[in-house]
């Protein structure tokens, strides 16, 4: 097995500022969109404003995984 492949930090970050500001995010170093995933039960209907959310490069199989914070709606 290989060691898994990761983004560099200040990669991560221009991913979750991408993600934040876009709603998407492309991976800084293929260039393709990154799938988006939503860890966890899968119930949006709890009341919970915490979402953990991954984001995967189809291309090099790095990957994002942050929480979103939804606090402010408006
Ligand atoms: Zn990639």
């Amino acid at each position: 097995m290989t060691e898994k492949a990761q983004f560099e930090q200040a990669e991560e970050r221009a991913v979750r500022e991408a993600y934040g500001r876009d709603g998407h995010a492309d991976c800084p170093r293929c260039q393709v969109q990154m799938h988006e995933r939503a860890i966890g039960g899968g119930s949006f209907g709890l009341g919970y404003a915490r979402q953990r959310e991954w984001l995967l490069c189809p291309q090099c199989k790095r990957s994002v995984m942050f929480d979103l914070k939804r606090g402010t709606r408006n």
